[in-house]
């Protein structure tokens, strides 16, 4: 009688990564790092991608020490590989 069903078994990580790979996209991606936030909408440029445009205010905010270089670094390599991928999936 005892209850000896137990859902032992996680869904694996790796398959849950390319499903949010699939769902975010490139112009999203800036919503998913909270410290960039208070910067996105002081930006030169509307369309500004946050990876090496002049005016961006998030790459002046790491310049100045406000976000921490390892975390941009993160976004640049991750956005360039959001961009890969759509270009893939174009095909
Ligand atoms: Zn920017």
């Amino acid at each position: 009688m005892g209850n000896g069903t137990y859902v032992a078994d996680t869904p694996g990580f790796s398959s849950i990564s390319i499903e949010r790979y699939d769902v975010i996209k490139k112009e999203n991606l800036q919503y998913c790092f909270r410290e960039f936030t208070p910067y996105l909408t002081r930006c030169k440029f509307a369309s500004c991608s946050h990876t090496c445009e002049k005016g961006c205010a998030v790459i002046e905010a790491v310049e100045d020490g406000l976000i921490s270089k390892s975390r941009h670094a993160s976004y640049i390599t991750m956005y360039n590989e959001l961009k890969d991928l759509k270009e893939w999936n174009m095909k």
